[in-house]
């Protein structure tokens, strides 16, 4: 159970990957994974192509989707894992979450232009594949193409972070309706990379708390976003508040994801696989 190479984190061109559905399932298939998951931000329009291609590989697939959520003044990311795709609720509530993505990005371009770049939103457009989903990645990309930093980790260190110019604070869904979103749907909610949010540690076993409140179930330990000493403090954590354990890369492009589909570390044994409840 450990040890099947589930990945249950990835992005393709409907949100801000690089790839399509299909060459993601190919990039998955040769890299040996066995169980996979797309998991576009605030869209399910990649589901079925990422079906589809899985089966035909002969690799199982899990439906996915990452949710942005505003909590206590930041962004979560909540992944649902098995959701019915064509659940009506789960269809609105990520076209409202979307929605004022265009706004929030003619907002950050203002900003850039203020500080001598000028045309990003123009310039993020040409890297989008979902018109309903212009995000920082793009803008990322346009600023590394426009030379202003060499790879799209210098531009998270210097843009579009809070603090630095190309910010523009969005309030995305409730931590509330994502998790029942994702279960009206019969999916599975897991707090996506945890090792990222910045909460004192006060505000983290309170975001726990109220998740597992709201109904939701795992935690992603084994990330592309983790270091090896987070693989073991958020596996500490999973003991803790009883959640499923699960294991993503978060790959979105092969140049620029440090981490490629299916190459990570196994869970920790202890762990419950948040798998153990598709199969
Ligand atoms: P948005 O939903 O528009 O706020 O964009 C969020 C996306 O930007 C994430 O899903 C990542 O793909 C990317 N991102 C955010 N912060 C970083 C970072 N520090 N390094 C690399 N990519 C990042
Ligand atoms: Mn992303
Ligand atoms: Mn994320
Ligand atoms: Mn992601």
């Amino acid at each position: 159970m450990h040890t099947i190479n589930a990945d249950l984190h990835c992005h393709s061109v409907v949100s801000d990957g690089t790839l399509t559905p299909e060459a993601l399932a190919a990039r998955a298939k040769n890299n040996g994974v066995q169980l996979w998951a797309l998991t576009d931000h605030d869209e399910l329009g990649g589901q079925k192509r990422a079906k589809q291609a899985a089966t035909e590989l002969g690799m199982q697939y899990v439906s996915g989707v990452e949710i942005s959520v505003t909590w206590s003044g930041q962004t979560v990311h909540i992944v649902g894992l098995g959701v019915d795709d064509e659940n009506k609720l789960l269809i609105d509530g990520l076209y409202r979450t979307r929605n004022g993505r265009s706004e929030r990005a003619k907002e950050m371009s203002a900003q850039l232009e203020k500080v001598g770049i000028p045309n990003a939103y123009e310039g993020a457009l040409h890297f989008v594949g979902n018109p309903e989903l212009v995000s920082r990645t793009h803008f990322a990309r346009y600023l590394v193409e426009a030379g202003v930093c060499k790879d799209t980790d210098e531009v998270f260190a210097n843009y579009l972070i809070e603090g630095k110019p190309g910010f523009v604070a969005h309030s995305w869904a409730t931590l509330d309706n994502a998790v029942q979103w994702i279960t009206g749907a019969g999916g599975v909610a897991v707090i996506a990379h945890p090792g990222r949010y910045r909460y004192t540690s006060l505000q983290l076993t309170q975001l726990y708390e109220q998740f597992k409140d709201l109904g939701g179930k795992g935690i992603e330990v084994v990330t592309g976003s983790h270091s090896a000493t987070e693989f073991k403090t958020f596996a500490k954590v999973a003991q803790q508040y009883d959640f499923l354990a699960s294991r993503g890369s978060d790959f979105h492009d092969p140049q620029e994801s440090h981490t490629d589909l299916g190459q990570l570390p196994n869970l920790p044994t202890q762990l419950r696989p948040v798998w153990s409840v598709f199969q």
